[in-house]
């Protein structure tokens, strides 16, 4: 029993046959349905980071390239944010790596929350590095979603003692926007919010740089 919006693939097979002269066509069906959806399963996998179970930066890559292309055609602002944890090894040496892990799982799900609309991704862009795209979303609107990112993760309350930043975990954000056009490509907003992280960093970190 399938319900209509179940997905079902088929493949067909068209066979030339001669019968007493004549020429005919033998075509089959084969439900192939299966495989298929074994196939989707291994390529969504592929796209999801193993610890934090939100896409990973493979998946990161694709999607920022295909909403890059969708902005370019309505003419609308797309925004990246680049978000490093702050004095993250101080938090691994004081209270263990699986405890850093835990912290990465948590910082996860809570991004994952923030990301709701059909433009929007956030992924695991590396170590402690997570990344999130905002489709058709100007520099004031990011801004405010960057600061209330801070904002939750500092609610998480997540412990990291030695910090020269505050006594819990906290997180520093680069974030750029560009209207994408023929003069410009998504490596150049990657690198924008990549410089402007690093302005974070250098400036006191627990911070947004736009
Ligand atoms: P900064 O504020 O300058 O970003 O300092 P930081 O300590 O966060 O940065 P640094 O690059 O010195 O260290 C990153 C740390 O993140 C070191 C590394 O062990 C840790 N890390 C990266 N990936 C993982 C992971 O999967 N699990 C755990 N527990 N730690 C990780
Ligand atoms: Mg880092
Ligand atoms: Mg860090």
């Amino acid at each position: 029993c399938h319900s209509p919006a179940e997905k079902r693939w088929f493949m067909m097979r068209v066979t030339p046959l001669q019968v007493a002269g004549k020429g005919y066509f033998v075509i089959s069906h084969q439900n192939i349905t299966e495989r298929k959806l074994a196939e989707e399963e291994v390529s969504n996998l592929a796209r999801i980071d193993g610890l934090t179970n939100i896409p990973n930066r493979r998946a990161f890559d694709e999607f920022l390239h295909s909403e890059w292309q969708r902005c370019f055609r309505l003419k609308k602002p797309i925004s990246l944010a680049l978000l490093d944890l702050d004095h993250f090894k101080l938090l691994n040496d004081t209270y263990g790596h699986q405890s850093g892990d835990e912290c990465l799982v948590r910082v996860g799900a809570l991004l994952k929350q923030l990301c709701n609309r059909p433009g929007d991704i956030c992924a695991r862009y590396g170590g402690e590095e997570f990344a999130l795209i905002w489709g058709d979303t100007s520099l004031g609107q990011a801004k405010q979603l960057a600061s209330k990112l801070l904002n939750e993760i500092a609610n998480l309350n997540i412990a990291n003692s030695h910090s020269s930043v505050e006594s819990y975990l906290t997180a520093s954000i680069g974030l750029a926007t560009m209207v994408p056009d023929n003069s410009s490509s998504e490596s150049e907003l990657i690198s924008q919010a990549d410089t402007m992280l690093y302005k974070a960093k250098g400036s006191g970190r627990n911070r947004v740089v736009c």
